[in-house]
Protein backbone atom coordinates (compact mmCIF):
# COMPACT_ATOMS: atom_id res chain seq x y z
CA UNK A 1 0.00 0.00 0.00
CA UNK A 2 1.21 3.18 -0.59
CA UNK A 3 2.49 5.60 2.00
CA UNK A 4 1.18 9.16 2.54
CA UNK A 5 3.06 12.24 3.79
CA UNK A 6 1.63 15.20 4.78
CA UNK A 7 4.09 18.32 4.28
CA UNK A 8 3.20 21.48 6.21
CA UNK A 9 5.04 24.44 4.73
CA UNK A 10 4.46 28.03 3.85
CA UNK A 11 6.98 28.45 1.12
CA UNK A 12 5.77 27.00 -2.02
CA UNK A 13 9.10 26.19 -3.66
CA UNK A 14 10.21 23.73 -0.80
CA UNK A 15 7.06 21.98 -0.92
CA UNK A 16 7.36 21.09 -4.43
CA UNK A 17 11.02 19.99 -4.21
CA UNK A 18 9.92 18.39 -1.22
CA UNK A 19 6.74 16.80 -2.84
CA UNK A 20 8.66 15.84 -6.28
CA UNK A 21 11.29 14.10 -4.62
CA UNK A 22 8.92 11.64 -2.37
CA UNK A 23 6.64 11.49 -5.40
CA UNK A 24 9.49 9.71 -7.39
CA UNK A 25 10.66 7.85 -4.06
CA UNK A 26 7.10 5.69 -4.18
CA UNK A 27 5.08 8.25 -1.96
CA UNK A 28 1.91 9.84 -2.01
CA UNK A 29 2.00 13.18 -0.53
CA UNK A 30 -0.42 15.80 1.20
CA UNK A 31 0.74 19.78 0.94
CA UNK A 32 -0.53 22.63 3.63
CA UNK A 33 0.68 25.74 3.47
CA UNK A 34 -1.12 26.23 6.75
CA UNK A 35 -1.77 24.75 10.07
CA UNK A 36 -4.85 25.77 10.37
CA UNK A 37 -5.96 22.44 8.10
CA UNK A 38 -3.64 19.87 9.98
CA UNK A 39 -5.89 18.30 12.21
CA UNK A 40 -8.54 17.61 9.52
CA UNK A 41 -6.07 16.77 7.36
CA UNK A 42 -4.64 13.77 9.40
CA UNK A 43 -8.02 12.80 10.01
CA UNK A 44 -9.02 12.70 6.46
CA UNK A 45 -5.63 10.99 4.98
CA UNK A 46 -4.33 9.29 7.84
CA UNK A 47 -0.71 9.89 6.96
CA UNK A 48 1.98 7.60 7.44
CA UNK A 49 5.04 10.70 8.46
CA UNK A 50 4.38 14.51 8.75
CA UNK A 51 6.77 17.08 7.86
CA UNK A 52 6.46 20.84 9.65
CA UNK A 53 8.34 23.99 8.98
CA UNK A 54 8.89 25.36 12.01
CA UNK A 55 8.43 29.15 11.17
CA UNK A 56 4.97 30.09 9.86
CA UNK A 57 2.75 32.58 10.05
CA UNK A 58 0.17 31.76 12.43
CA UNK A 59 1.03 28.47 14.53
CA UNK A 60 5.08 27.52 13.90
CA UNK A 61 5.63 23.77 13.75
CA UNK A 62 6.73 23.50 16.54
CA UNK A 63 3.33 23.77 18.48
CA UNK A 64 1.28 22.14 16.02
CA UNK A 65 4.21 18.88 16.66
CA UNK A 66 3.72 19.29 20.14
CA UNK A 67 -0.71 19.34 19.76
CA UNK A 68 -0.08 15.98 17.12
CA UNK A 69 1.20 14.32 19.87
CA UNK A 70 -0.85 15.17 22.79
CA UNK A 71 -4.41 15.23 20.87
CA UNK A 72 -6.97 13.37 22.47
CA UNK A 73 -6.26 11.43 19.19
CA UNK A 74 -2.65 11.04 19.28
CA UNK A 75 -0.88 10.98 15.99
CA UNK A 76 1.90 7.99 16.60
CA UNK A 77 3.82 7.95 12.96
CA UNK A 78 7.02 10.02 12.68
CA UNK A 79 7.57 13.96 12.32
CA UNK A 80 9.92 15.62 11.12
CA UNK A 81 10.60 18.94 11.14
CA UNK A 82 12.61 21.01 8.92
CA UNK A 83 13.93 25.05 9.59
CA UNK A 84 16.33 27.08 8.37
CA UNK A 85 17.17 28.22 11.77
CA UNK A 86 19.89 25.78 12.87
CA UNK A 87 19.82 26.41 16.73
CA UNK A 88 20.64 23.67 19.20
CA UNK A 89 18.13 24.72 21.72
CA UNK A 90 15.11 24.44 18.66
CA UNK A 91 16.31 21.22 17.80
CA UNK A 92 16.48 20.03 21.69
CA UNK A 93 12.62 21.67 21.68
CA UNK A 94 11.60 19.76 18.57
CA UNK A 95 12.91 16.32 20.59
CA UNK A 96 10.68 17.65 23.85
CA UNK A 97 7.32 18.14 21.81
CA UNK A 98 8.12 14.86 20.28
CA UNK A 99 9.27 14.80 16.28
CA UNK A 100 11.78 12.14 15.57
CA UNK A 101 14.20 13.78 13.20
CA UNK A 102 15.16 17.78 12.67
CA UNK A 103 16.52 18.35 8.62
CA UNK A 104 18.42 21.66 8.58
CA UNK A 105 17.43 23.72 5.50
CA UNK A 106 18.85 23.98 2.60
CA UNK A 107 18.60 19.88 2.17
CA UNK A 108 19.29 17.67 -0.56
CA UNK A 109 16.08 15.52 -2.53
CA UNK A 110 18.60 12.64 -1.54
CA UNK A 111 18.64 13.41 2.17
CA UNK A 112 15.31 13.59 2.83
CA UNK A 113 14.27 10.41 0.94
CA UNK A 114 16.92 9.22 3.31
CA UNK A 115 15.32 10.38 6.27
CA UNK A 116 11.97 9.55 5.08
CA UNK A 117 12.94 6.04 4.68
CA UNK A 118 14.69 5.58 7.52
CA UNK A 119 11.74 6.69 9.53
CA UNK A 120 9.03 4.40 7.93
CA UNK A 121 11.61 1.26 7.92
CA UNK A 122 10.02 0.06 11.30
CA UNK A 123 13.60 -1.18 12.34
CA UNK A 124 14.43 -2.16 16.22
CA UNK A 125 17.85 -2.93 17.07
CA UNK A 126 18.68 -4.08 20.53
CA UNK A 127 22.64 -4.05 21.71
CA UNK A 128 23.84 -5.64 25.14
CA UNK A 129 25.58 -3.76 27.34
CA UNK A 130 26.04 -5.03 30.66
CA UNK A 131 24.00 -8.20 31.50
CA UNK A 132 24.93 -9.24 34.87
CA UNK A 133 22.76 -9.27 38.31
CA UNK A 134 23.76 -7.43 41.06
CA UNK A 135 27.31 -6.57 41.19
CA UNK A 136 30.15 -6.33 38.40
CA UNK A 137 31.72 -9.80 37.67
CA UNK A 138 35.20 -8.85 36.29
CA UNK A 139 36.75 -12.52 36.76
CA UNK A 140 38.13 -14.64 34.14
CA UNK A 141 35.01 -17.15 34.20
CA UNK A 142 32.14 -14.62 33.34
CA UNK A 143 34.21 -13.04 30.26
CA UNK A 144 31.93 -15.20 27.83
CA UNK A 145 28.83 -13.47 29.23
CA UNK A 146 30.33 -10.25 30.20
CA UNK A 147 30.67 -9.02 34.10
CA UNK A 148 28.79 -5.78 33.13
CA UNK A 149 25.74 -5.06 35.12
CA UNK A 150 22.62 -4.04 33.15
CA UNK A 151 22.65 -1.22 30.29
CA UNK A 152 20.52 -2.56 26.50
CA UNK A 153 20.73 0.02 23.92
CA UNK A 154 17.50 0.28 21.85
CA UNK A 155 17.63 2.27 18.26
CA UNK A 156 14.72 2.69 16.16
CA UNK A 157 15.26 3.20 12.33
CA UNK A 158 15.30 7.25 11.84
CA UNK A 159 14.83 8.19 15.09
CA UNK A 160 17.74 10.57 16.65
CA UNK A 161 17.41 9.85 19.83
CA UNK A 162 18.87 6.82 21.71
CA UNK A 163 16.85 4.74 24.14
CA UNK A 164 19.25 3.15 27.07
CA UNK A 165 17.61 0.88 29.30
CA UNK A 166 19.17 1.05 32.61
CA UNK A 167 22.91 2.65 33.56
CA UNK A 168 25.08 0.04 35.09
CA UNK A 169 28.40 -0.61 34.33
CA UNK A 170 28.15 -1.73 31.00
CA UNK A 171 26.79 2.01 30.32
CA UNK A 172 30.68 2.96 29.80
CA UNK A 173 31.46 0.97 27.32
CA UNK A 174 28.35 1.94 25.44
CA UNK A 175 29.16 5.65 26.10
CA UNK A 176 32.29 4.80 24.57
CA UNK A 177 30.95 4.19 22.23
CA UNK A 178 28.80 6.85 21.09
CA UNK A 179 31.86 8.88 21.74
CA UNK A 180 33.21 7.54 18.47
CA UNK A 181 30.51 8.35 16.61
CA UNK A 182 31.77 11.80 17.04
CA UNK A 183 28.30 13.11 16.35
CA UNK A 184 26.34 14.84 19.03
CA UNK A 185 24.36 12.50 21.13
CA UNK A 186 20.41 12.96 22.57
CA UNK A 187 18.14 10.37 24.13
CA UNK A 188 16.63 9.07 26.94
CA UNK A 189 18.36 6.90 29.64
CA UNK A 190 15.02 4.77 31.45
CA UNK A 191 15.96 2.99 34.58
CA UNK A 192 13.84 0.66 36.12
CA UNK A 193 14.68 1.33 39.38
CA UNK A 194 17.58 2.98 41.04
CA UNK A 195 19.52 -0.33 42.75
CA UNK A 196 23.10 -0.06 42.46
CA UNK A 197 23.39 -2.38 39.90
CA UNK A 198 20.95 -0.57 37.70
CA UNK A 199 23.05 2.99 38.40
CA UNK A 200 26.32 2.65 38.81
CA UNK A 201 27.42 3.41 35.40
CA UNK A 202 25.65 7.09 34.74
CA UNK A 203 29.72 8.53 36.40
CA UNK A 204 31.39 7.23 33.61
CA UNK A 205 28.99 7.94 31.03
CA UNK A 206 31.84 9.90 28.89
CA UNK A 207 28.41 11.29 26.47
CA UNK A 208 27.04 13.18 29.96
CA UNK A 209 30.17 15.14 29.89
CA UNK A 210 30.27 16.59 26.66
CA UNK A 211 28.85 20.28 26.02
CA UNK A 212 26.46 19.20 22.81
CA UNK A 213 24.96 16.28 24.36
CA UNK A 214 21.45 15.90 25.90
CA UNK A 215 20.15 13.39 27.97
CA UNK A 216 16.22 13.37 29.66
CA UNK A 217 16.71 10.48 32.87
CA UNK A 218 13.29 8.74 33.30
CA UNK A 219 12.14 6.45 35.60
CA UNK A 220 10.53 5.72 38.83
CA UNK A 221 10.52 8.15 41.82
CA UNK A 222 10.99 6.36 45.25
CA UNK A 223 8.66 6.60 48.27
CA UNK A 224 11.69 8.56 50.07
CA UNK A 225 13.46 10.39 47.65
CA UNK A 226 13.23 11.18 43.66
CA UNK A 227 15.26 10.09 40.63
CA UNK A 228 17.47 13.34 40.44
CA UNK A 229 18.17 13.12 44.08
CA UNK A 230 19.13 9.26 44.07
CA UNK A 231 21.41 9.46 41.02
CA UNK A 232 22.99 12.85 42.10
CA UNK A 233 23.58 10.98 45.79
CA UNK A 234 25.44 8.25 44.21
CA UNK A 235 27.90 11.23 43.13
CA UNK A 236 28.26 13.10 46.40
CA UNK A 237 31.50 13.61 47.38
CA UNK A 238 31.64 11.01 49.76
CA UNK A 239 31.11 8.20 47.03
CA UNK A 240 32.50 10.22 43.91
CA UNK A 241 34.98 13.16 43.16
CA UNK A 242 32.81 14.69 39.92
CA UNK A 243 28.81 15.99 41.05
CA UNK A 244 26.40 15.35 38.43
CA UNK A 245 26.37 19.20 38.33
CA UNK A 246 29.47 18.84 36.93
CA UNK A 247 28.18 17.34 33.80
CA UNK A 248 28.59 19.32 30.69
CA UNK A 249 25.49 17.77 28.28
CA UNK A 250 22.18 19.14 29.16
CA UNK A 251 20.27 16.66 31.77
CA UNK A 252 16.49 16.66 32.25
CA UNK A 253 14.57 14.53 34.93
CA UNK A 254 11.03 12.74 34.00
CA UNK A 255 9.57 10.76 36.95
CA UNK A 256 6.92 8.47 35.93
CA UNK A 257 4.86 5.94 37.44
CA UNK A 258 2.60 2.91 35.55
CA UNK A 259 0.90 3.91 32.71
CA UNK A 260 1.67 5.30 28.91
CA UNK A 261 4.47 7.77 28.04
CA UNK A 262 5.83 8.97 24.07
CA UNK A 263 9.62 9.33 24.81
CA UNK A 264 11.25 10.75 21.59
CA UNK A 265 8.28 10.52 19.41
CA UNK A 266 8.13 6.86 20.85
CA UNK A 267 5.37 4.98 22.80
CA UNK A 268 6.92 3.43 26.25
CA UNK A 269 4.17 1.85 28.76
CA UNK A 270 5.22 0.94 32.00
CA UNK A 271 3.87 -1.75 34.40
CA UNK A 272 5.12 -1.99 38.49
CA UNK A 273 7.55 -5.34 38.67
CA UNK A 274 7.41 -7.80 41.60
CA UNK A 275 10.53 -6.22 43.16
CA UNK A 276 11.52 -4.57 46.57
CA UNK A 277 10.93 -0.56 46.40
CA UNK A 278 9.02 0.97 43.20
CA UNK A 279 10.88 -0.83 40.34
CA UNK A 280 9.36 -0.70 36.40
CA UNK A 281 8.88 -2.69 33.72
CA UNK A 282 9.30 -1.16 30.09
CA UNK A 283 7.71 -1.66 26.84
CA UNK A 284 8.41 0.06 23.41
CA UNK A 285 6.00 0.17 20.79
CA UNK A 286 7.28 1.30 17.28
CA UNK A 287 4.97 0.71 14.34
CA UNK A 288 3.43 -2.50 15.54
CA UNK A 289 6.63 -4.18 17.17
CA UNK A 290 6.96 -4.38 21.20
CA UNK A 291 9.93 -4.95 22.83
CA UNK A 292 9.66 -6.02 26.84
CA UNK A 293 12.69 -4.68 29.24
CA UNK A 294 11.35 -6.80 32.40
CA UNK A 295 14.61 -6.82 34.72
CA UNK A 296 14.57 -7.82 38.22
CA UNK A 297 11.22 -9.21 38.70
CA UNK A 298 10.12 -12.10 40.90
CA UNK A 299 7.85 -14.14 39.54
CA UNK A 300 5.73 -16.35 41.95
CA UNK A 301 7.65 -19.31 42.60
CA UNK A 302 5.92 -22.43 40.48
CA UNK A 303 3.00 -20.08 39.29
CA UNK A 304 2.22 -22.03 36.31
CA UNK A 305 2.25 -25.52 38.00
CA UNK A 306 0.59 -23.98 41.33
CA UNK A 307 -2.10 -22.06 39.63
CA UNK A 308 -4.91 -20.29 41.82
CA UNK A 309 -3.27 -16.83 43.63
CA UNK A 310 0.15 -16.95 41.56
CA UNK A 311 -1.14 -17.82 38.57
CA UNK A 312 -3.49 -14.67 39.23
CA UNK A 313 -0.30 -12.52 39.97
CA UNK A 314 1.44 -13.39 36.89
CA UNK A 315 -1.94 -12.50 34.67
CA UNK A 316 -1.03 -8.27 34.29
CA UNK A 317 2.18 -9.34 33.15
CA UNK A 318 1.11 -12.04 30.50
CA UNK A 319 -1.10 -9.28 29.57
CA UNK A 320 1.81 -6.75 29.25
CA UNK A 321 3.88 -9.18 27.21
CA UNK A 322 1.22 -10.13 24.70
CA UNK A 323 2.71 -10.72 21.61
CA UNK A 324 6.08 -9.30 22.16
CA UNK A 325 8.37 -10.08 19.25
CA UNK A 326 10.92 -9.53 22.05
CA UNK A 327 11.12 -10.09 25.90
CA UNK A 328 14.19 -9.62 27.86
CA UNK A 329 13.48 -10.84 31.24
CA UNK A 330 15.36 -11.53 34.53
CA UNK A 331 16.28 -15.13 35.25
CA UNK A 332 18.68 -14.93 38.06
CA UNK A 333 18.24 -18.23 39.67
CA UNK A 334 17.89 -22.02 39.28
CA UNK A 335 15.27 -23.55 41.32
CA UNK A 336 17.38 -25.09 43.62
CA UNK A 337 19.12 -21.59 44.09
CA UNK A 338 15.50 -19.91 45.11
CA UNK A 339 15.17 -21.57 48.12
CA UNK A 340 18.00 -19.38 49.76
CA UNK A 341 16.90 -16.51 47.84
CA UNK A 342 13.20 -16.36 47.95
CA UNK A 343 12.19 -12.58 48.48
CA UNK A 344 14.87 -10.46 46.47
CA UNK A 345 12.89 -9.95 43.70
CA UNK A 346 14.17 -12.12 40.99
CA UNK A 347 13.08 -14.85 38.99
CA UNK A 348 13.57 -18.41 38.30
CA UNK A 349 14.43 -19.39 34.51
CA UNK A 350 11.93 -22.21 34.05
CA UNK A 351 9.21 -19.38 35.35
CA UNK A 352 10.35 -17.17 32.95
CA UNK A 353 9.85 -19.81 30.34
CA UNK A 354 6.24 -20.24 31.44
CA UNK A 355 5.09 -16.83 31.25
CA UNK A 356 6.65 -16.86 27.69
CA UNK A 357 5.36 -19.09 26.27
CA UNK A 358 1.77 -18.17 27.97
CA UNK A 359 2.09 -14.73 26.40
CA UNK A 360 3.08 -15.95 22.80
CA UNK A 361 6.39 -13.58 23.17
CA UNK A 362 7.81 -14.11 19.68
CA UNK A 363 11.61 -13.93 21.41
CA UNK A 364 13.10 -14.08 24.72
CA UNK A 365 16.12 -13.06 26.62
CA UNK A 366 17.11 -14.48 30.11
CA UNK A 367 18.81 -11.56 31.68
CA UNK A 368 19.99 -10.01 35.00
CA UNK A 369 22.44 -13.35 35.45
CA UNK A 370 23.31 -13.81 38.82
CA UNK A 371 27.06 -13.27 40.00
CA UNK A 372 27.87 -16.84 40.80
CA UNK A 373 27.06 -18.20 37.56
CA UNK A 374 30.18 -18.94 35.13
CA UNK A 375 29.66 -19.13 31.76
CA UNK A 376 29.61 -22.87 32.13
CA UNK A 377 26.54 -22.43 34.26
CA UNK A 378 24.83 -19.95 32.20
CA UNK A 379 25.55 -22.39 28.93
CA UNK A 380 23.74 -25.18 30.77
CA UNK A 381 20.60 -23.42 31.87
CA UNK A 382 20.51 -22.12 28.25
CA UNK A 383 20.67 -25.69 27.12
CA UNK A 384 18.46 -26.88 29.38
CA UNK A 385 15.90 -24.09 28.33
CA UNK A 386 15.87 -24.59 24.55
CA UNK A 387 15.51 -28.88 26.02
CA UNK A 388 12.48 -27.37 27.74
CA UNK A 389 10.88 -25.57 25.49
CA UNK A 390 11.54 -28.53 22.38
CA UNK A 391 9.71 -30.87 25.47
CA UNK A 392 6.94 -28.38 25.40
CA UNK A 393 6.67 -28.51 21.34
CA UNK A 394 7.17 -24.94 21.49
CA UNK A 395 8.62 -22.83 18.62
CA UNK A 396 10.37 -19.89 20.68
CA UNK A 397 13.83 -18.39 20.24
CA UNK A 398 15.33 -18.06 23.68
CA UNK A 399 18.65 -17.01 24.46
CA UNK A 400 20.99 -16.27 27.75
CA UNK A 401 21.66 -12.71 26.95
CA UNK A 402 24.80 -11.60 26.41
CA UNK A 403 27.37 -8.95 26.28
CA UNK A 404 27.84 -7.37 22.57
CA UNK A 405 24.81 -9.33 21.41
CA UNK A 406 22.87 -7.57 18.56
CA UNK A 407 19.33 -8.46 18.09
CA UNK A 408 17.53 -6.90 15.33
CA UNK A 409 13.23 -6.73 15.03
ZN1 LIG B 1 19.33 -5.69 39.49
ZN1 LIG C 1 17.03 -4.51 41.95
Amino acid sequence: MTQTILLLDDDTLILRMCQDALERGGYRTVCLREGRALAASVASNRPSLILLDIMMPGADGLTLCRQLRNGPEPFRGPIVIVSAKHYEADKRLAREVGANAFLEKPFSSDRLLRTVRDLLAHEISVRFWGVRGSIPTPSRECVGYGGNTPCVEVHVSGMEDIFILDGGTGLRDLGRSLQRSGSPVHGYICFSHCHWDHIQGLPFFEPAYTPGNAFTLVGPAQPTAGLAAILGGQMASVYFPVGLEQFGAHLAFQEIDEGEVMLGGVQFDTLSSLHPGRSLVYRLTHEGKRVVYATDNELPPGWKARGGAAAHEVDRFIRFFADADLLIHDAQYTPEELVRRRGWGHSVWTDVLDLAIAARVKRLVLFHHDPDHSDSILDGIGTAAKQRLADAGVTLPCDMAREGDLVSL
